[in-house]
């Protein structure tokens, strides 16, 4: 069972009451937090585990053009949230997401958020059973033995940004392993149009993601002088 690449547990963010978008409001909730469509959760879905993600709702996301948090279709245009990693390897990871809820996940999320500069050491919840007859958590365990998904846990955070795509530009693409990472699969990123491009938070403060090795950070000074540029030459292009 895959864990989530960021939200370690977003528990601590609750007490903050980050209010639930319109379009999430017949979501499942824990805790006061909205569970992700792509959180591995009881039958009861008010019971997810925290930090863990359901293989097969992650999949179904990806292949569906669908939204990680609230399972809808996406809209013409989308958010990914991507690392420079990501972005130098091709691929986001992560499933899109509506504008809105991406909002939502930037302030409900505790990594996204900036509030936490590690990933969860423990690697997420215990998998609890419950007495559910029809719930799935009796298989959990066996998943969890055959996990080949290298662990992000107690590694310190990386910077996060979000891309802006349309959804005519959306396709899945499967990078292989290399010296940077494993196989992963994910949105493709390469020669995709960036239609807005904005750093999410920073990487942590001991981390190896030193900001010459943030080539997002690059892309997001290079179109600011750009546009700045074409502003100065046509004054009336934002107007
Ligand atoms: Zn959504
Ligand atoms: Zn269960």
């Amino acid at each position: 069972m895959p864990n989530n690449p960021r939200c370690p547990a977003s528990r601590s963010a609750a007490a903050e009451r980050v209010p639930i978008p319109a379009r999430l409001a017949h979501s499942p909730v824990s805790a006061g937090l909205v569970v992700p469509y792509i959180t591995l959760a009881h039958r009861d879905r008010t019971r997810p585990i925290w930090g863990r993600i359901d293989a097969q709702r992650l999949g179904e996301v990806l292949d569906n053009k669908r939204c990680q948090v609230c399972g809808e279709p996406l809209d013409a245009t989308l958010v990914l949230m991507i690392r420079p990693s990501d972005y130098v390897r091709g691929v986001a990871v992560e499933p899109g997401l509506h504008p809105e809820c991406a909002l939502y996940s930037r302030r409900a999320c505790v990594m996204l958020a900036g509030h936490v500069d590690r990933y969860n050491p423990s690697g997420g919840s215990p998998l609890n059973r419950c007495g559910d007859p029809l719930c799935r958590c009796r298989f959990w365990a066996s998943v969890e033995d055959n996990d080949a998904t290298p662990s992000r846990e107690g590694k310190p955070a990386e910077a996060w940004y979000e891309a802006w795509i349309k959804l005519e530009d959306y396709r899945i693409f499967t990078v292989p392993a290399d010296e940077s990472g494993p196989a992963a699969t994910g949105i493709a990123l390469r020669r995709v149009p960036l239609l807005r491009l904005r750093k999410v938070r920073d990487p942590a403060p001991d981390g190896a993601n030193t900001e010459w090795m943030d080539m997002l950070a690059k892309i997001v000074a290079a179109r600011r002088l750009w546009n700045t540029l074409v502003v100065d030459e046509h004054p009336d292009i934002n107007s």
